[in-house]
């Protein structure tokens, strides 16, 4: 494998990671307040971002590269409002879209078929997370600040149920 793509495959099993420790402070904001459909949403979220990393870090085995875990930074958020983690959330999945299609270029380049085919994936599931944060944001917004409509909104996010990831390595 390319010095390069595997260079940024191993720093996406951190980045991974660092997503699912994100989502895990945003579930604790949210248990703060006392919004459990949210804590539980953003916990769900957070064991899917730990399957991502599970699954690079895999693909690399399978691949015979040994992985370098380096440390998972301190989550960078500020959250004192219902709305701070959907913002900070839909701004962070942008940033994970750009490292997977970083990734996938330095692929592109180098004919890394495999590897492409791998992030296939995943820049069908960053569209996905991006529709979904963009979703909560806009969900916030409209029901948000009415009482009543938090209340049946935060019902809604406490019926989300963990699934494994349809890409099997
Ligand atoms: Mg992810």
């Amino acid at each position: 494998m390319n010095e390069k793509v595997l260079k940024l495959l191993n720093e996406q099993v951190n980045a991974e990671f660092y997503s699912a420790y994100l989502y895990l402070e945003f579930s604790n904001y949210y248990a703060s307040v006392g919004l459990d459909g949210f804590e539980n949403w953003y916990r769900v979220q957070a064991q899917e971002e730990r399957d991502h990393a599970m699954l690079f870090y895999q693909y690399l085995l399978n691949n015979e590269v040994k992985v370098t875990f380096e440390a998972i930074a301190k989550p960078e958020c500020t959250l004192e409002s219902h709305m701070d983690p959907l913002v900070a959330g839909l701004k962070h999945e942008k940033h994970v879209t750009a490292l997977i299609n970083n990734i996938y270029a330095a692929a592109y380049e180098d004919h890394d078929f495999r590897t492409m085919q791998l992030l296939d994936w995943f820049v069908k599931e960053q569209g996905e997370e991006e529709k979904n944060a963009s979703d909560m944001i806009t969900k916030m917004e409209l029901f948000g600040t009415d009482a009543k409509g938090l209340y049946m909104l935060n019902s809604e996010l406490k019926a989300r149920v963990y699934s494994a990831p349809s890409l099997v390595l």
